[in-house]
């Protein structure tokens, strides 16, 4: 018998689908969990202890050894190391990159995590004899030190009220010396503000999820804008508080909702902390390490915080269930709110979805009574919900895109002192510039679409793939000069509302007005002045803001989205209306909400408009029953991009004919995207259907085991989406 060699598995930072197995060398002990460097090539790398004693996946001698153990106790719980080992199998993805999406990157720098704890400061020996006298000639030393004599400060504390060169004066002079502290549990000490009164219906749904309290069920909680979602999560929260456990709150975009995070760090005494893309990789690693210790109680943060080593997690939430931002559209493609299912069931705690407009999967699960459904039927300040109006395009002379008896309204709104929101989804001057003279129009060179006409910063740029050009002066047909805009983005109309409306102000909301950091905290303080103002936007209007003012919300255009060809507009058109219609008449007026429309018989509208989101979901679901779509059935889209359109459509061909021995995976394609070329590259896809989730999965590994072996492989640039949202 030989002997056993200590090989461990480690899972590194990188996108590849294979093990890495390592020699322990005797002298080294490690647990799982654990960070250690390893060779990987001619690099070094920091990975985690996946397994230990593994049968190596290749032979003895060419196994390298562990080059150092970082940690003595694991950074990774055990836990989060089921999660995201579930994560990587199911969306059949390499684990290093879920790593990666997962580990704040300090982490992966390999410093010991003592040297991230915080530090503090107290008196030396010798500092405790000198006296105030050996201060004489600084006032600031001797403030400092007389702080130091009645307790030890905390960095953040001498930072903000010390001064910085009398502490680096004391600490030379060895009268002071630093240290490190442990980040202790947090300690709540009650609200900090009285909670409302709860209506009847958020009672229930608080009393429903208090008594899930220790056990995994899901819940889903739908309810209009307005009808006090968020006081239902906020009350949730005390008791567990008391418990001393932690509370995650998930939204799809922080910088959209300062007000939401507000009012939850508003009412607790205890430790609130953001998460979101923006923190930089300190106070990354400062969320991750308050997470595992315990100090801190709530952490509001978009999708990855979900990764977060929390001690004792208790509840989750999910505000806005439905936004499509909350999956991961590259790399990693998870989406948050099902992997946080999964996270919920593995702590063994409930979970609150909520929503206005919930999506059709959530909609299923309470169907197939895997959700509990619980409902706000009314707004919480017995507000009416806004009417809807549809104004039929047909036949009218516009002004500017807006019909005349929609500037009628705005006009008589404004002179009552009131605001009004116009949505138009569509940023920029124009979508794109034409030719007077033989209709030529300006396109992106490198993707299949047109180019916007920005007229401010006097540039073409594609909103595809980001390439910007000048204007040009002639048309790249005829070589004629006539060229004019066509069609209407935010920028114009916000040009021409100050022609039809000189006098009041107007504040727009896009992309490009809030690019300037702080630019979109001072344009909403704008919005929450009294007073008539103009209010216009894309999409962005639609995320949970409080518009106290808006009486009146003009829809401008959503006639594009009316016949798309992906499965989903339907659902996702209806989402945005009824949110975008969900901001008028939140203060103390009754709102009203026009839709202009050149289709007013279109059905969706028709079916929106009399019987609002909750019937038209429900027979939208019924319609993806019938049609045989997801959430009634599980899908996976391959895509495949190259310069080459036929390498695409081979290689998904040869995924296609590969999938045929599985004859109850349903397949569509390959065929172009509906983008047939971005940045240069054509892009093909091909989608797979079944009605067992294990079966597509099982034909998922089976066809990726073959895909590594194959020469075209190499040649295009190839994806797969499980749950694939985005069908462009
Ligand atoms: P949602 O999250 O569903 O949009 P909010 O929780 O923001 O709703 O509530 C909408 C408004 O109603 C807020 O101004 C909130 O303070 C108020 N509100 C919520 N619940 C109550 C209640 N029980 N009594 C009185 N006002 C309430
Ligand atoms: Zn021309
Ligand atoms: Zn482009």
């Amino acid at each position: 018998m030989e002997a056993a060699v200590t090989a461990i598995r480690v899972a590194l930072p990188v996108p590849l689908r294979q093990h890495f197995d390592y020699l322990l060398p005797p002298e080294l002990e490690v647990s799982i969990g654990c960070r250690v460097r390893v060779p990987f090539g001619k690099r070094e790398l920091v990975g985690i202890v996946w397994q230990l004693a593994v049968k190596p996946d290749v032979s003895e001698q060419q196994l390298k050894p562990v080059l150092a153990v970082i940690d003595q106790t694991p950074v990774l719980p055990a836990l989060l190391r089921q999660l995201l080992s579930f994560a990587a199998d199911y969306y059949h993805h390499p684990l290093g990159e879920v790593l990666t999406a997962a580990l704040p990157a300090l982490l992966r720098e390999g410093r010991p995590l003592a040297d991230y704890l915080p530090r503090a400061y107290r008196l030396t020996d010798s500092g405790k004899a000198a006296n105030l006298q050996s201060f004489s000639r600084s006032a600031k030393q001797a403030e400092l030190w007389q702080a130091l004599t009645t307790q030890a400060l905390d960095e953040a504390t001498v930072k903000s009220h010390y001064s910085g060169s009398a502490l680096k004066q004391l600490l030379a002079k060895e009268l002071v010396e630093s240290f490190q502290t442990e980040i202790a549990p947090y300690h709540y000490q009650g609200l900090a503000e009285p909670a409302l009164q709860l209506t009847a219906d958020q009672a229930l749904a608080v009393t429903a999820v208090n008594q899930a309290q220790g056990s995994f069920r899901p819940f889903l909680l739908e309810g209009v804008t307005g009808s006090g979602k968020t006081e239902v999560y906020l009350q949730l929260i005390p008791s567990l508080l008391e418990l001393g456990q932690q509370i995650l709150v998930l939204l799809p975009e922080i910088g959209l909702t300062p007000q939401t995070l507000e009012r939850f760090s508003k009412r607790f005494r205890a430790p609130v902390l953001v998460w979101h893309s923006n923190l930089s990789d300190g106070e990354r690693l400062n969320c991750w390490l308050q997470a595992a210790s315990g100090s801190a109680a709530v952490v509001i943060g978009t999708r990855s915080a979900l990764f977060l080593p929390f001690r004792k997690l208790g509840l989750i939430i999910i505000d806005e269930e439905h936004d499509l931002s909350l999956k991961q559209q590259d790399g990693f493609r998870y989406h948050a709110r099902d992997l946080a299912i999964k996270r919920a069931a593995l702590e063994r705690c409930p979970i609150l979805l909520g929503s206005a407009t919930p999506s059709l999967e959530s909609l299923y699960n309470c169907q197939q009574g895997r959700f509990t459904k619980l409902t706000l039927t009314a707004r919480a300040s017995g507000q009416a919900m806004p009417q809807l109006e549809l104004v039929d395009l047909k036949q009218q002379v516009l002004q500017y895109g807006l019909a005349a008896q929609s500037i009628q309204q705005m006009q008589q709104q404004l002179k009552l002192g009131k605001q009004v929101m116009l949505f138009l989804n569509r940023r920029g001057f124009a979508p794109a510039l034409s030719c007077q003279d033989c209709g030529w129009l300006t396109e992106c060179q490198r993707c299949s679409a047109f180019t916007t006409y920005h007229k401010h910063s006097r540039q073409l740029v594609c909103h595809h793939c980001g390439a910007t050009r000048a204007v040009p002066r002639q048309c790249g047909g005829c070589g004629s000069t006539r060229l004019a805009p066509v069609g209407q983005g935010t920028e114009q109309l916000e040009e021409h509302l100050s022609v039809l409306f000189p006098e009041v102000p107007v504040t727009r909301l896009d992309r490009d007005s809030t690019r300037r950091k702080g630019a979109f905290a001072s344009l909403l303080a704008e919005i929450q002045q009294p007073g008539p103002r103009l209010i216009l936007g894309t999409q962005m209007l639609a995320k949970g803001h409080h518009f106290p003012f808006v009486t009146l919300v003009v829809i401008v255009d959503v006639d594009g989205a009316l016949y798309s060809a992906d499965f989903r507009a339907p659902e996702q058109l209806g989402q945005l209306l009824t949110q975008v219609a969900g901001r008028a008449g939140r203060g103390h007026d009754k709102g009203k909400v026009l839709l202009q429309t050149q289709h007013p018989e279109h059905a969706l509208l028709q079916d929106i408009m009399l019987n609002g989101y909750a019937a038209f979901a429900r027979s939208a679901l019924l319609e993806r029953q019938q049609t045989l779509l997801p959430p009634c059935q599980y899908m996976a889209l391959f895509r495949a991009e190259a310069h080459q359109s036929e390498l695409c459509q081979q290689w998904l061909q040869q995924v296609a004919s590969y999938c045929q021995q599985q004859p109850q995976v349903q397949q569509l394609g390959p065929l172009l995207s509906p983008l047939e070329r971005r940045a240069g590259k054509y892009r093909w896809q091909l989608h797979l259907y079944a009605a067992q989730r294990p079966l597509l999965h099982q034909l998922l590994s089976q066809v990726l085991a073959e895909v590594s072996q194959w020469p075209l492989s190499r040649k295009i640039k190839w994806q797969l989406d499980v749950d694939a949202l985005d069908l462009s």
